[in-house]
């Protein structure tokens, strides 16, 4: 086995052990384009090897999709199979863990009906709705890691040739997860511990409102709702078992408050939305909701975006990344949220996670409503970091601490 080899293995390791934490007898769901299949192989082996029951696999492929986009009429994509979503909520019951590989090429819808692509996108999240719910309630472990593909790779560093942007891209990958580390599962447990300390100092604040000013003109007022829960690094799923859902993860986050967002928000990063790029983006909260919007690239898909549902026009997560992140100090744009999220303070557009309000994950939709919590059919993180942020939080004392100085944690 040479290097590259071994590092391979580790890192498959590392997704079933850390992220997943994969219990003996469990059946394991892998969601991953045909391109990563040995890496796949490999998370197999792993899986089972630590006592899983069955792996799963879930297979796309990138050019299929586009096919299908550029052939099929739009009754297609406005209906999802239930058969498939039924698939999913069975493995979930049965207690599965799921293991999602992120990495699509950014630019694959880019010629393709941007309202077909709406339409799926619809479809599916009200087809996977009850899906959703587990996850986002943390009743199954779930866990999101990355793969170069050649098209994404060459995206990410169009001036070398397909083979070196791939190499380079795995290089950047495996120093975003810590594989670059002697022990990276210490590093992992590290990392993790330096994280709940913020959690725990956030938590202990209670903060009321949190204020974001930036030379870009980022100038908003953040309300976060009585008994809100900052969470990062891992956490315990319902059936006690520690799992890390993003691998890597640098953010530490909480939801806000529905109706609680006044201000002006400025877009940092392009944001990849279902195979379409949403650039320098400005957007204007009243209220919590977005009354006025305007994007240099990708207007269209950012106005359907937020016509998914009402909850779109809202938000649902409020994250808190250090702008000096091994990712951010990369300055790699990966153009994959699952890295730029993690390199940047970042909100979500639609549904927060119930688990970020005390008994969230018990309330029924109208409670959630009732306190505060955004529910939507879509979760959308977007980048609004920047090397000069500076977040100043209030106490339900009226007392104001500075949280972020220049883009950085100011504690
Ligand atoms: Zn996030
Ligand atoms: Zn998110």
């Amino acid at each position: 086995m040479n290097k590259f080899e071994e590092t391979l293995k580790n890192y498959a390791n590392l997704a079933v052990k850390v992220g997943i934490n994969i219990q003996k007898g469990q059946k394991l769901v892998i969601n991953s384009p045909i391109e990563c299949a040995d890496f796949v192989r490999l998370i197999a082996e792993s899986a089972y090897a630590e006592g899983a029951k069955d792996v799963y696999v879930e297979w796309h492929d990138e050019k299929m999709t586009l096919l299908r986009y550029m052939n099929a009429p739009m009754e297609v994509f406005q209906n999802f199979p239930t058969w498939k979503a039924d698939g999913f909520n069975q493995m979930a019951e049965e207690g599965a863990g799921f293991i999602s590989i992120a990495a699509s090429n950014p630019e694959l819808l880019k010629d393709v009906d941007p309202k077909k692509v709406a339409e799926n996108n619809k479809a599916s999240s009200i087809a996977m709705k009850k899906f959703r719910e587990y996850s986002m309630n943390n009743k199954v472990a779930w866990c999101v890691v990355s793969v170069p593909t050649n098209d994404w790779a060459t995206k990410v560093f169009p001036d070398l040739p397909e083979e070196e942007a791939v190499e380079k891209l795995w290089k950047a990958i495996f120093m975003t997860v810590r594989m670059d580390q002697e022990d990276p599962i210490k590093a992992w447990e590290e990392h993790l511990r330096n994280t709940e300390n913020r959690v725990k100092f956030l938590n202990e604040k209670a903060f009321k409102t949190l204020h974001y000013t930036s030379s870009n003109g980022t100038d908003v007022v953040v309300e976060l709702p009585k008994g809100h829960i900052w969470a990062g690094g891992g956490e315990y799923n319902t059936k006690d078992v520690f799992f890390v859902a993003n691998m890597p993860t640098e953010e530490v986050f909480t939801m806000p408050k529905k109706t609680g967002v006044n201000g002006v928000v400025v877009s940092t990063k392009p944001l990849n939305y279902g195979g379409n790029l949403i650039n320098n983006f400005k957007l204007t909260f009243k209220d919590g909701k977005v009354v006025d919007f305007e994007a240099e690239e990708g207007y269209e898909t950012l106005k359907h975006l937020l016509d998914t549902d009402e909850g779109a026009k809202y938000l649902g997560e409020v994250a808190l990344v250090q702008y000096d992140s091994p990712i951010s100090n990369s300055n790699i744009l990966f153009y994959n949220t699952l890295f730029d999220e993690n390199a940047s303070c970042h909100f979500a557009f639609g549904a927060a996670y119930p688990t970020c309000i005390k008994g969230g994950s018990e309330m029924d939709e109208k409670e959630r409503e009732a306190h505060g919590v955004n529910t939507s059919l879509t979760h959308v993180d977007f980048m609004v970091g920047s090397s000069d942020l500076n977040i100043v939080g209030e106490t339900p004392s009226g007392e104001k601490i500075q949280v972020f100085k220049d883009g950085n944690w100011a504690f």
